[in-house]
């Protein structure tokens, strides 16, 4: 199955939300469900 780099999180699986100050809360990424990786013919 060929996949390819989520371009939501680049790969990583997680992403950055602004939790508040001087927080951020980094959570799996909804896309890739944490995985970094998508289906090739996934735009
Ligand atoms: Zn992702």
């Amino acid at each position: 199955m060929d996949e390819k780099t989520c371009p939501t999180c680049h790969g990583t699986g997680e992403i950055e939300s602004p939790g508040g100050l001087f927080t951020t809360a980094v959570k799996s990424c909804p896309r890739c469900h944490g995985t970094g990786r998508i289906p090739a013919w996934e735009e």
